[in-house]
C-alpha cells in the first residue's frame, strides 16, 4: 500500500496541472508538486504548508480583499460541496507585471469510504487564450487595410453611443465614400485600387487619435469615422481636412469628371443620444447626407445636427 501511495504521488507530482484535494469543510488534504511550486513561484502570500490550510478560507479572505476570482472560486466550490452543481469550471486571468496568463479552475467531487472529497485543479490555458485573442483581433480587422471592419465598427459604435448617452455628450459620425472609384479601378486596375484603399486608411488613422475616436472600413470603398464627445462644428473641421488630405494624395483618377485625381465625399451627422434615437438612426442619417453630397457634386461634406425636436442643416 505504501508503495502504491508513493507510485500515485509520483504520478500526480509529475503532471503540470496544479492539483489539490479538499474535504467538505474546505480543508486541504493533498497538493501535488505543481500546486506548491506555483505558490512559491508566484510569491503567494501563503508560505505555510498548504496541507494545513483551508482553501475555502483562502478564497473568502481573497474575496474580502476585493479579489473577484476569490469570490467566484469560493462560491463555485461551495456549490459543488452543497451538491447544487455536479462540477464547477472557472476561467480567470492571473497577470503579473511582465506576463499575461490565464487559468481554468475545475472542481470535481469523488467519494472514498463514505467521505466526500473535491479535486481542485488549475490548468494554465495561456497559449489557448492568446490564440483565441489573436483570432478575435483578426476577426475585427479588415484584411486589406488592417483598420476595423464593419463588424467591429458596429460593436464600437454601440459602445460609444452608450457612453455618450450616459455622459449626455454629442457623437459625430462621418461616412466617407471615394468618388468615381469604379473609374479609377477600370482605368488603372484593381491592384492600384487596393493601394488607394490602403492609403486612405492610413490617413484615416490620423483623424481618429483621441479616446472615443474610431475609424473603420465600412465596406468596399466606403469608410466611417466615429468622433465621440465631438460636436458637428469640430467634426466638420476634421472632415474638411480629411477631404483635403485625400485630394493632396494626388492619386490619379484622370477619367473622373470631378478632378484628375482621387476625391471623396462625406455624409456627416451629429446626434446627442437619447432614449428615442438609436445607432441605426445615426448611420441612416449619415448615409442620406452622403447621398446628398454625391448628388450635389461630390468632393464635399454634407452635414446635419440632429436635435431631439428639430434639425439644423448645413451644406458645405
Ligand atoms: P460614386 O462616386 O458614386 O461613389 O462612384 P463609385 O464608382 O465610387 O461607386 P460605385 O459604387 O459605382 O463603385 C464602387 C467601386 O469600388 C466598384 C468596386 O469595384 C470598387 N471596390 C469595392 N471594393 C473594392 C476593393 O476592395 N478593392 C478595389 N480595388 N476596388 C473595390
Ligand atoms: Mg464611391
Ligand atoms: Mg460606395
Amino acid at each position: 500500500m505504501e508503495d502504491s501511495d508513493d507510485f500515485l504521488r509520483l504520478i500526480l507530482d509529475s503532471i503540470a496541472e496544479n492539483i489539490a484535494v479538499i474535504d467538505e469543510g474546505g480543508g486541504i488534504r493533498f497538493v501535488n508538486h505543481s500546486w506548491s511550486q506555483f505558490g512559491s513561484d508566484n510569491a503567494c502570500s501563503i508560505t505555510q504548508d498548504w496541507s494545513k490550510m483551508n482553501y475555502l478560507s483562502v478564497c473568502d479572505s481573497a474575496a474580502l480583499a476585493g479579489d473577484e476570482f476569490g469570490m467566484l472560486a469560493g462560491n463555485g466550490i461551495k456549490s459543488v460541496i452543497d451538491q447544487k452543481e455536479a462540477y464547477f469550471n472557472l476561467e480567470y486571468p492571473c497577470h503579473s507585471n511582465n506576463e499575461q496568463r490565464w487559468f481554468i479552475m475545475r472542481v470535481s467531487p469523488f467519494e472514498l469510504n463514505k467521505e466526500r472529497f473535491f479535486v481542485i485543479s488549475h490548468q494554465d490555458v495561456t497559449e489557448r487564450k492568446l490564440a483565441e485573442k489573436a483570432v478575435e483581433k483578426l476577426a475585427r480587422r479588415d484584411g486589406l487595410t488592417n483598420i476595423y471592419n464593419r463588424r467591429a465598427f458596429d460593436e464600437i459604435l454601440s459602445e460609444q453611443w452608450q457612453q455618450c448617452l450616459t455622459l449626455k455628450q454629442p457623437i459625430s459620425l462621418a461616412v466617407i465614400d471615394l468618388d468615381h472609384f469604379k473609374l479609377l479601378n477600370d482605368t488603372y486596375g484593381h491592384q492600384i485600387g487596393d493601394d488607394c484603399l490602403i492609403a486612405v486608411s492610413a490617413l484615416l488613422k490620423n483623424f481618429a487619435r483621441r479616446t472615443g475616436d474610431v475609424c473603420a472600413r465600412y465596406g468596399g470603398e466606403e469608410f466611417a469615422v466615429i468622433w465621440s464627445y465631438t460636436t458637428l462644428l469640430e467634426a466638420l473641421v476634421l472632415s474638411k481636412a480629411l477631404l483635403e488630405e485625400i485630394r493632396q494624395l494626388k492619386i490619379p483618377n484622370e477619367r473622373s469628371p470631378i478632378a484628375p485625381y482621387m476625391t471623396a465625399s462625406i455624409g456627416l451627422v451629429e446626434m446627442t443620444p437619447n432614449r428615442i434615437l438609436e445607432t441605426r438612426d445615426l448611420i441612416a442619417q449619415a448615409d442620406d447626407l452622403l447621398y446628398q453630397a454625391k448628388e450635389s457634386g461630390r468632393n464635399k461634406v454634407s452635414s446635419l445636427i440632429v436635435v431631439p425636436s428639430s434639425a439644423v442643416e448645413n451644406q458645405n
